[in-house]
C-alpha cells in the first residue's frame, strides 16, 4: 500500500511501479469527486453520489471514507490470478486494510520538503482553501502515517522513489516466499 499526504506523488509513483512491474496490480479508487482539469481519465472511476452510496451498501468496498466532501472508496481488489494488489490511499483506509491483512505492506510517500508539496498541490488547481486544508490532513498523514508504515520514501525524484518502492516490493515478495 502506498500511502501519504497529498502531493507526495503518490499517483505517480504508483503508475510508474505497475508499468515497471507487470505482476503488480494497480487497484482504483472511486470517487465522487469532479475529475481535475488535466487530471487522467483513469485516476479514479469517477461516480455520482447514488452509484457510490449504492455500491457502499452492496458490500462493494473494502474501505471508504469522505474527505472535502466527497467519497472515496477502494473497491474489493478482484486481481488476475498471481498478481499483487498496489492499493493508493490514505491513512485511515491503510488501517482498515492492515487490520483485515495484518501481513499488508505499507510504505509512506512523503514530498521532500513543505514548499514542494505546496507548490505540487497549488499546481493541480485546486482552490486555495482546498490547498489548505489537503495541506492540513497531510500532516496527519504523515503522523500517523509513520507508526503504520514499515518504510518511509522520500519522493525527491521520482525515478529514485519508484527504485526504492519497487526494492522493497521485492524484499516483500523475497520474504513471503
Ligand atoms: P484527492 O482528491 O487528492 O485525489 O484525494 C483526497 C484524499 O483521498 C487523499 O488523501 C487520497 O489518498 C484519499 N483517497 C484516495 N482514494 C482513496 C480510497 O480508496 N480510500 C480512502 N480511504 N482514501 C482515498
Amino acid at each position: 500500500m502506498l500511502i501519504g499526504p497529498g502531493g507526495a506523488g503518490k499517483g505517480t509513483v504508483a503508475e510508474q511501479l505497475t508499468a515497471r512491474d507487470p505482476s503488480l496490480w494497480l487497484s482504483r479508487s472511486w470517487t465522487t469527486r469532479q475529475r481535475r482539469t488535466g487530471e487522467s481519465e483513469d485516476a479514479y472511476v469517477y461516480v455520482d453520489a447514488e452509484t457510490f452510496a449504492a455500491h457502499a451498501k452492496s458490500g462493494g468496498f473494502l474501505e471508504w471514507a469522505e474527505f472535502l466532501g466527497n467519497s472515496y472508496g477502494t473497491p474489493v481488489p478482484n486481481p488476475p490470478p498471481g498478481s499483487d494488489v498496489l492499493l493508493e490511499i490514505d491513512v485511515q483506509g491503510a488501517q482498515r486494510v492492515v487490520s483485515l491483512d495484518p501481513a499488508a505492506v505499507v510504505i509512506l510517500l512523503v514530498p521532500p520538503s513543505d514548499e514542494v508539496q505546496r507548490q505540487r498541490l497549488e499546481a493541480r488547481g485546486d482552490p486555495p482553501e482546498h490547498v489548505e486544508r489537503r495541506l492540513a490532513k497531510g500532516r496527519d498523514e504523515v503522523r500517523l502515517g509513520q507508526g503504520l508504515a514499515s518504510h518511509v520514501v522520500v519522493n525527491d525524484q521520482v525515478e529514485t522513489a519508484v527504485d526504492q518502492v519497487a526494492g522493497i516490493v521485492e524484499s516483500a515478495r523475497a520474504a513471503r516466499s
